[in-house]
């Protein structure tokens, strides 16, 4: 037995290193688990190659709890560590590794940093109080080594008699971690962490037997079972692949989720950098089914975070699926990782493969990408809004959907609307609808002039059009219960007013004095004999920041000024009828019937208005 001690500055870095991961002891289990598959992985290796004299069997990696004996064991049947190796991989290696970590991040949050890469084995002393390592080289003539340590630079050495290679390592729970001999909680890691590993992991719970004296004791894993997929989907070739398999993957990540996914992306990229990933749309209705952080990070199949703020596009963290890359640094911070060169290329590369995919989806089939259209519109918006060079990409084959649910290029909808909806200044005027039921009045007014109206329900509407009035040259959109379409397009057959400039203002006297000034403005029209004889609008911009202001949940400045416009039609012969009304008390009800129903076409008259309204409708007829 040798004794001796670890070359490192810091006298015991274990109390450091527990309260700086403070909060996420967790992860200790990953990094045993990592190593035990790259050993295993490295023997596998070895044998193939000739060079490793062993045969393999079952390379299992099995994760023991033992509640009596206060042990966590992982046990491997990899290449293990002859004792020179144990003296240099851990005794040097992973504690001035573990010591180099702590010198970078002393003073920064532990919260805000991404995983723990880089500390390996030493986070065992996060939940240890005691870690031994029993362990066996592949080379024949190593013998076994028994190595302990309580994570001061002390450390145990002996002979062991360990026949089979490999490497077990026995963790002493301490007290106030013992929720780590809880199996249900073990397993739960496993299936967080360890899930895709390309090795298969075995997780039970121990129960030692009492045996006469002398007989060895027996070892069962009561329940054992394989927890992780080897050979998860994104790592195979696609070509090889069903739509089924890809469903199949989907339910497997996602088992709580009851809706399919409309499709799915499967990025295989090996230059300038590996990343391999299955990115799934989901079917998204409204805003509320939004969700983020459900993509996965991995690195060389072990879980890494579903936090991805700032590794990927923001529009695409609301996507699902798995992210797979060994060159995307993880032993750094998030602040750092976001400003990464690498990350950044990583970022802009799955950008790209993305806006290829939809093109090519749009170009091969262009029915069926219209009828995915429009389930998919609400990431595309957010990508193109969020992100320059995504719009770029994307807009080919953005399409525009109008009220008769067909589908336009940006291209195919300016020749659509080129002859009839120009302004003065030449400006393309596109049209749209929010809601077919409210705005029906409208839409119909604007087709039967022969308008065309696009139909933007979506909730990133408003803030796509802003930048499309930007991006779209001589473009501009108006909403159909805008003030007055007609007056921004241009039109050869302008209505020449019947009423005398003396009746005009008399018929708006009649109208201010029966409603709310504050909330309302009387404008008298000469429009068509056949149009509405009254009708409401609002002005476009006021009510698109409005619309803003409610998407972002802000505290309302804007609404304050809710402000519309009474548009009466003096061409119409209600209007006539009115002016001429002798009797001023039949006139004045005349009038709030009109008013009133302007409001009920908006769906603005309620409660006790409503109740107004229909009685004196009832008196009227
Ligand atoms: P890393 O895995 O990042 O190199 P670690 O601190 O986790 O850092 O491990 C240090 C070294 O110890 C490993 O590189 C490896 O050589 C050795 N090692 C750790 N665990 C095992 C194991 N289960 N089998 C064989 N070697 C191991």
């Amino acid at each position: 037995m040798k004794s001796g001690k670890i070359n490192v500055k810091t006298e015991n870095i274990f109390p450091i290193i527990k309260k700086f991961l403070y909060s996420d002891h967790d992860i200790f289990l990953r990094e045993l688990i990592s190593n035990a598959v790259d050993a295993t992985q490295k023997l596998n290796t070895l044998v193939k190659s000739g060079i490793a004299q062993t045969e393999l069997g079952d390379t299992t990696i099995e994760v023991v709890v033992n509640k009596a004996d206060k042990t966590l064991r992982v046990i491997d049947k990899g290449i293990g560590m002859t004792e020179e190796e144990v003296l240099k991989y851990i005794n040097q290696i992973a504690f001035s590794s573990a010591e180099e970590f702590l010198e970078k991040y002393k003073g920064t949050d532990s919260a805000n940093l991404i995983g723990h890469f880089g500390l390996g084995f030493y986070s065992a002393f996060m939940v240890a109080k005691e870690v031994e390592i029993i362990t066996k080289s592949y080379l024949e003539d190593a013998p076994a080594v028994r190595w302990t340590c309580d994570g001061s630079p002390q450390y145990k050495m002996e002979k062991n008699d360990k026949t089979e290679c490999g490497t077990e390592i026995i963790l002493h729970i301490s007290e106030e971690d013992e929720q780590f001999l809880d199996e249900h909680k073990i397993v739960s890691l496993l299936h967080k962490y360890c899930r895709f590993l390309p090795v298969p992991i075995r997780c039970g719970n121990e129960k030692y037997w009492d045996k006469p004296e002398g007989e060895e004791k027996s070892v069962e894993l009561e329940r054992p079972r394989i927890i992780n997929n080897t050979n998860p989907l994104w790592k195979q070739a696609p070509s090889g692949l069903t739509q089924e398999d890809y469903l199949k993957f989907y339910r497997e990540l996602y088992p709580m989720s009851f809706e399919e996914p409309l499709f799915q992306i499967h990025l295989n990229v090996d230059y300038p950098f590996n990343l391999t990933g299955v990115l799934y749309f989901p079917k998204v209705k409204n805003q509320m089914e939004l969700q983020k952080n459900k993509v996965q990070l991995y690195c060389n199949q072990v879980f890494i975070t579903d936090q991805l703020e700032g590794i990927i596009p923001e529009f695409m963290q609301l996507l699902h699926g798995v992210i797979d890359s060994p060159d995307i640094p993880l032993n750094v911070s998030r602040s750092y990782l976001q400003s990464d060169a690498a990350v950044k290329k990583i970022s802009a590369h799955i950008t790209k493969k993305v806006a290829d995919k939809l093109e090519e989806m749009f170009k091969n089939n262009r029915e069926d990408f219209e009828q995915k259209w429009d389930d998919i519109k609400v990431f595309i918006q957010y990508g193109a809004v969020t992100d320059e060079k995504f719009y770029d990409r994307v807009k080919s084959f953005y399409l525009l959907k109008n009220m008769d649910n067909k589908y336009f290029t940006f291209d195919e909808y300016q020749t659509h609307i080129e002859v009839l909806q120009r302004d003065k200044e030449g400006n393309l005027i596109y049209l749209y609808a929010a809601d077919p039921e409210t705005q029906h009045v409208y839409i119909n007014a604007a087709k039967e002039r022969g308008y065309d109206v696009l139909w933007f329900d979506g909730f990133l509407d408003t803030h796509f059009i802003n930048m499309l009035e930007q991006k779209l040259e001589k473009a501009r959109f108006t909403r159909v219960d805008a003030d007055i379409i007609d007056k921004l397009i241009e039109k050869d057959d302008v209505q020449v007013s019947k009423l005398s400039e003396e009746e005009t203002k008399k018929l708006k006297e009649i109208f201010d004095n029966s409603i709310e000034k504050e909330k309302f403005t009387v404008k008298i029209e000469p429009l068509s004999e056949t149009d509405l004889p009254i009708m409401l609008t609002r002005n476009e911009f006021m009510r698109r920041y409005q619309d803003m202001e409610k998407l972002s949940g802000q505290k309302s400045f804007y609404s304050a000024f809710d402000h519309y416009t009474l548009v009466v039609n003096g061409n119409h012969e209600l209007a006539n009828k009115l002016l001429h009304e002798g009797d001023t008390e039949k006139q004045a009800t005349l009038t709030k019937q009109l008013v009133d129903l302007a409001l009920l076409s908006q769906n603005l008259l309620t409660g006790e208005k409503l109740g107004e309204f229909v009685k004196r409708s009832v008196g009227l007829l």
